[in-house]
């Protein structure tokens, strides 16, 4: 039976054949998405399959993302069809610095209606870890679902590790971001975020400072990803991991990053609920996250556990 469980949107990202912004692109490339969706194929890559509870649409987008969980290996008792709703679409672009835009069509969607109390006690019972992700707390029925699920898994021992997924889109404003993010931190033992997505989350700070800080808010672990110059982690006296850490990353030549930060916490939770301290869960993620951005797509190019050993034993890290 799977120890970890991971919840939150499956959707369809439409991703520019070309840099410019959604106002000029005019081709997409149409790829199976959602930030708790890529993290779970990352964990079945890595051989540590999860339970995966999500949502789809009753429409051919729906159909699709069902059989691309199940080409991954993922279970599929929790993955639920909705015939009365549609999946979401994201449209992105990039201009030539790779600054992202993104378009949602995510009004009333299936991943936003999934149901405070549809995870029962018994599997909370079996697992020991819970992911959770910032996209469903955008609105409700999934916000109080996404709330009720991390306080409970909390009352039944799980670690509850949380990535806020800032997409300003996707709120009214920066403050309804902040307050929803600051509600479920204190239920939160593992953040993973960027230094963006603490940002509009109202955390402000440097390195590891800025690690403590989001820490002050509630998690006793934080790891912040730094892009190209790698991530920092900081566990508190609270943490089972009590020390601070920073990795470099690798040197590769990206070619398309969409995903990289999900694959870097499908590669830290596998390290950390393996076992492993902060150091090598900071490079296994680094080098899972390195590994994706040189193929195309997010799930696609989700390594196995062997790929990734090759790729640390052939890649120099960075500065
Ligand atoms: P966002 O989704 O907001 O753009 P992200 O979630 O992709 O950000 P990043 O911090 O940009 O998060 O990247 C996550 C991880 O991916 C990094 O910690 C690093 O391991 C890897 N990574 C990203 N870009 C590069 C790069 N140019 N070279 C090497 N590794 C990279």
């Amino acid at each position: 039976d799977p120890n970890i469980l991971v919840a939150g949107e499956t959707l369809i990202d439409f991703l520019p054949d070309r840099p410019g912004s959604l106002r000029e692109v005019e081709t997409f490339t149409r790829r199976p998405g959602g930030a708790p969706a890529n993290v779970a194929v990352g964990l079945a890559a890595l051989g540590e399959v999860p339970w995966f509870w999500t949502r789809v649409g009753g429409d051919p987008f729906g159909e699709d993302l069902i059989e691309t969980l199940e080409s991954h290996d993922l279970p599929q008792r929790l993955v639920e069809r909705d015939p009365d709703a549609k999946t979401t679409l994201a449209f992105v672009s990039h201009d030539e610095e790779a600054d992202r835009e993104f378009s949602f069509y995510r009004d009333r969607t299936a991943d936003t209606r999934m149901e405070p109390g549809t995870i029962d006690d018994a599997l909370l019972e079996r697992v020991s870890w819970v992911h959770l992700g910032g996209v469903t707390l955008a609105s409700d029925p999934s916000r109080a679902a996404t709330l009720e699920l991390a306080e409970r898994a909390g009352e039944f021992g799980c670690t509850v590790s949380f990535d806020p997924n800032a997409r300003p889109e996707l709120w009214d404003d920066r403050e309804e971001f902040e307050a929803l993010v600051g509600e479920i931190l204190p239920q939160v033992d593992v953040l993973k975020a960027t230094p963006e997505d603490l940002a509009e989350a109202g955390i402000e700070g440097e390195g590891t400072d800025l690690a403590r800080a989001a820490c002050d808010r509630g998690p006793h672990t934080t790891l912040v990803t730094l892009g190209g110059e790698g991530a920092l982690a900081v566990g508190t006296d609270e943490s089972p991991w009590n020390d601070e850490a920073s990795h470099p990353g690798y040197r590769v030549d990206p070619v398309d990053t969409t995903g990289a930060g999900d694959a870097f916490t499908a590669g830290a939770i596998a390290a950390l609920a393996g076992g492993e301290g902060l150091a090598e869960a900071l490079a296994f993620g680094n080098a899972v996250a390195a590994t994706t951005t040189t193929a195309e797509g997010a799930m696609t190019a989700l390594p196995d556990g062997e790929r990734v050993e090759r790729f640390r034993a052939e890649t120099p890290t960075g500065e």
